[in-house]
């Protein structure tokens, strides 16, 4: 039964939620333990699952359906009140942050949980996109994991509750729950000299139950990344 059954959600308001699913299908017969992915639209879609990814796409437009689905305030409480195992990949990092920069006019809802900066579209627009292989030293296989990055955020900055930095292109996620005790670990970077201007990039956090990367795993043809989430995140 689908009920007792592991379920690993994937927000799909927008974005490239269906590449995610395809990839956790896929990592499923070399994770080792069975479980269900279920593409989440509704409070109730999101009810059943015990684990959460909110894929890339474009934050603002995720945050704007989620609140028209009434989705934003249960998303919150399974990140920061229920501190489940939640993976925001590129639109789904700054999502997932506690503060971000760039943002549109009237600003855009943050769900938070990661207490991290992010400077959304650092690396220019769609036509900068690029793929660059680098280190993931947290994989068990060292082998470069070709990262794609498509107007893609970076992490600028670790950030502690009272650090209030909010200006008029900020915007802030609402405090919800308990902070976080856990410290914000990098994960992964791009090295200084891989670096256009020289200075290493943090693209890789975690934080307790919550991890954020800048690029799109699930646009390459590995999938070492969902393994490597479902077996130490989720499991
Ligand atoms: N630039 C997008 C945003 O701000 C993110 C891009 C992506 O997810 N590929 O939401």
């Amino acid at each position: 039964m689908t009920q007792d059954k592991l379920t690993i959600g994937v927000l799909a308001l927008q974005g490239a939620f269906l590449e995610h699913v395809q990839h956790l299908e896929k990592a499923r017969s070399k994770v080792g333990v069975d479980y269900a992915v279920l593409e989440v639209r509704t409070v109730e879609e999101l009810a059943q699952c015990q684990a959460l990814v909110i894929p890339g796409g474009e934050s603002t437009s995720i945050s704007l359906v989620a609140e028209r689905s009434e989705l934003l305030e249960p998303l919150r409480d399974f990140v920061k009140k229920d501190k489940k195992p939640v993976w925001g990949t590129c639109a789904g990092m700054i999502l997932l942050a506690e503060e971000a920069t760039r943002t549109k006019k009237d600003g855009q809802e943050l769900i938070g949980g990661l207490d991290v900066r992010v400077a959304r579209n650092h690396f220019g627009r769609q036509t900068d996109s690029f793929i660059m292989k680098l280190p993931m030293p947290f994989l068990k296989d060292q082998t470069p994991f070709p990262c794609v990055f498509i107007r893609a955020p970076i992490v600028e900055a670790i950030i502690s509750k009272d650090s209030h930095q909010t200006t008029e292109s900020n915007v802030r996620a609402p405090t919800v729950g308990k902070p976080s005790s856990d410290e914000v670990k990098v994960l992964g970077t791009i090295p200084a000299d891989k670096a256009k201007d020289g200075e290493e990039k943090i693209i890789a956090v975690q934080q307790g139950n919550v991890f954020g990367i800048s690029f799109h795993p699930e646009l390459s043809a590995d999938t070492s990344i969902h393994e490597w989430w479902v077996n130490t995140c989720v499991l």
